[in-house]
């Protein structure tokens, strides 16, 4: 298993959200669109780990969340 992070850094979200990378919405860091939806968020690289993966959501100082649709652990 691996995991990205999607981080939305505009004003009103402000979040971090960790996905397995093989998850719909992830889609191992592309995104569904094949990138974020605006450019003000980004997607991780990839981490091995659950456990890094919040980390990192943690360090970007953003509302930390997991995704509710691949419900990463
Ligand atoms: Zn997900």
């Amino acid at each position: 298993m691996s995991y990205h992070v999607y981080v939305n850094t505009r004003h009103a979200a402000r979040k971090a959200r960790v996905h397995f990378s093989h998850c719909s919405h992830c889609n191992h860091g592309e995104g569904t669109q094949g990138r974020p939806d605006n450019e003000e968020s980004y997607w991780s690289h990839r981490f091995d780990t659950f456990a890094a993966a919040m980390a990192y959501a943690q360090s970007t100082d953003m509302n930390v969340s997991r995704c509710d649709h691949c419900n990463p652990i």
